[in-house]
């Protein structure tokens, strides 16, 4: 007789390193050999200048590889997927400056196609991260039919070069490991940050939660449409997934906002 009762557990969060999103094994010997194949060996960590904010014409100069629109193609490789870095954006101008100039140099170094598009909320109604990212996503493919959509708050850098910001076939979230938080995972479930989605995927959990008006809680629900539908959250070991915080004033949690979570 069983004096328990036996759950079938499985982890639905889990670590997987940046090497993974670099596995062509299904790919032809041929087409593997345009494909870009950035040696993680030779990318680290690297300082972040989270004191200097440059004006963005003064960071178009310094990186000249980057063209007009935020935009960035490796001249003599085919990256592996195209890349659309969605950012919901209101009134942040000094961390948005600092944000960008630490990824257009990182994106180089791992040599993917990119494209940076911020999305900025008109208006005084309460912010809404979630439609944001839905609105991101629709404008995006109207330039350019991307793979992978890495979804950015404006605030948080990425510390190691290593951090791929490419996507496997889960979702993962690539700020495992915020300072905020001494360096480890939030919570369990957390999918909030910045998290990189296949396009299929995301059209599969039917994206982001409208609903959310204010801080809070669209992030909890974005990880519940991905449990409900089988799809593993992974992440970059937390020394690879490091992220400063530019410091700000918390704002204050939405109203109503777990009626919609329960
Ligand atoms: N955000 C913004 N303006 C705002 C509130 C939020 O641009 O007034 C964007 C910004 O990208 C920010 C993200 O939404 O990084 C998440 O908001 P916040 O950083 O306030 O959330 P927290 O870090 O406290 O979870
Ligand atoms: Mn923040």
């Amino acid at each position: 007789m069983l004096f328990f009762s036996l759950v079938n557990y499985r982890d639905h969060c889990i670590f997987t390193h940046p090497k993974t999103l670099l596995d062509f094994s299904h790919l032809s010997a041929s087409n593997v050999l345009d494909i870009c194949q950035p040696k993680l060996e030779n990318l680290d960590v690297t300082n972040i200048d989270i004191i200097n904010a440059f004006p963005i014409p003064e960071l178009a100069e310094k990186y000249p590889f980057v063209k007009k629109g935020g935009h960035y193609s490796p001249k003599d490789c085919k990256s592996y997927q195209k890349v659309a870095i969605v950012v919901p954006y209101r009134d942040r101008l000094h961390h948005l400056k600092i944000l960008l100039n630490r990824l257009h140099p990182m994106l180089f170094k791992q040599q993917i196609e990119y494209r940076i598009f911020i999305i900025e909320q008109a208006g005084n109604d309460r912010f809404n991260r979630g439609k944001l990212m839905n609105v991101g996503f629709t404008e995006a493919l109207k330039y350019e039919n991307f793979d992978c959509f890495v979804f950015h708050d404006a605030d948080l850098l990425p510390e190691n070069d290593k951090n791929l910001y490419l996507c496997d076939n889960n979702v993962r979230q690539l700020s495992s490991a915020i300072d905020e938080m001494r360096y480890h995972v939030m919570y369990y479930n957390y999918a909030g940050g910045v998290v990189a989605t296949k396009k299929e995927t995301f059209v599969r959990i039917n994206g982001f939660a409208n609903s959310y008006w204010g801080w809070g809680n669209e992030d909890d629900d974005f990880s519940a449409r991905l449990q409900s539908s089988g799809i593993l959250l992974t992440r970059p070991p937390e020394y690879i997934g490091r992220f400063k915080m530019v410091r700000h004033k918390k704002e204050t949690r939405s109203e109503h906002g777990f009626v919609y979570l329960c």
